[in-house]
């Protein structure tokens, strides 16, 4: 009997990561391919579909794929197109899942915002199993935010909920934001926030730093986090700024959306009590008395940081049961 695989897709700023996985989460196959560098969206697509389709023959022919899952920034779920994403390299709205079915001969695809795909990993492979309201802030190159509510992920009205990067950080001017504003949350704590703050310390003060002598394009939020593991003081300095203010955005977002915990994704969060140390003192010092010792701050527990992607395959697994199957085994 054929046994039938779906993809699960994650697809970042920098980094594309893909997974074929059973209806169980188990991974059996696993890739990645840089997200920028083709001419266009399509052949981008194109390039996907052939790498996911060659990984699956790779697997043998009593292996079938079914279904495909992707999360990306800045997606419209209803129509499965990315819409305006600042930090993606095409402009305008992209036809995401259409593409993909397109080139993947046919088969279902549908798509969602990122950080709701690794919201949806959590709640079934994670640390929020058997929750109902949680939050999944992911951070990267951009910054998101997954909201379930009863049991339930959060799309509102135009599918865009949970753009907790593009909260005001600074309400009058503050640093440009790839949204066209000044002053977002992401400006300051995604990756490249974070590079942007220890240009600002490097520039503020004369403590001695392995940056000195790097030009900024050099640095990304990776070196910073090995050298704070060496003790380079400006690079420590950094991620307790990054903590403390996304810890202080954290206790604004509680305050609406309630959560019994929430859960943090992504590159930047590899670092652990680095960056989580400064986030869980300034929550609780900032939070309402309601939520400051009682919500659960913790990392992605899903395994090799697999949330995104294992969630974009349940999200596949979920769009494969609703057609009708005529003629399968
Ligand atoms: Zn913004």
């Amino acid at each position: 009997m054929m046994r039938k695989l779906v993809a699960g897709i994650d697809i970042g700023g920098t980094t594309t990561s893909y997974v074929l996985a059973d209806s169980e989460g188990n991974v059996l196959a696993d890739g990645t391919m840089p997200t920028c560098g083709f001419g266009s969206f399509d052949e981008y697509a194109s390039v996907l579909a052939l790498r996911i389709k060659e990984l699956s023959e790779s697997l043998g022919s009593v292996h079938s794929l079914v279904a495909a899952g992707a999360g990306a920034p800045s997606v419209d779920f209803a129509a499965g197109e990315i819409v305006s994403a600042p930090n993606l390299p095409w402009k305008g709205r992209l036809p995401l899942s259409g593409l993909l079915s397109e080139y993947l001969g046919g088969i279902p695809v549908c798509a969602d915002n990122d950080a709701n795909a690794a919201a949806l990993g959590e709640m079934m492979f994670g640390g929020a199993c058997g929750m109902k309201n949680f939050l999944m802030i992911t951070l990267g190159t951009g910054v998101g935010c997954g909201i379930v509510a009863g049991g339930e992920i959060v799309h509102g009205e135009r599918g865009m909920a949970g753009e907790f990067g593009h909260m005001a950080y600074e309400r009058h001017g503050g640093r440009q934001c790839g949204c066209g504003r000044k002053g977002c949350l992401e400006a300051y704590v995604s990756a490249k926030g974070m590079v942007r703050t220890l240009s600002a310390l490097m520039a503020e003060t004369h403590e001695d730093s392995e940056f000195r002598n790097l030009p900024f394009n050099a640095i990304d939020a990776s070196d910073i986090a090995s050298a704070a593991s060496r003790g380079d003081r400006l690079a420590l300095e950094t991620f307790r700024i990054t903590g403390r203010i996304l810890g202080e955005a954290v206790a604004d977002a509680v305050a609406f959306a309630d959560p019994q915990a929430v859960f943090f994704f992504g590159g930047p969060t590899a670092s652990g009590d680095l960056l989580m140390s400064p986030l869980r003192e300034a929550f609780r010092s900032s939070a309402g008395p309601l939520w400051k010792d009682n919500v659960i701050l913790e990392l992605s527990s899903v395994d090799a940081g697999r949330a995104a992607v294992l969630g974009a395959a349940a999200m596949a697994w979920k769009k494969h049961s609703m057609r009708p199957h005529i003629g399968e085994n």
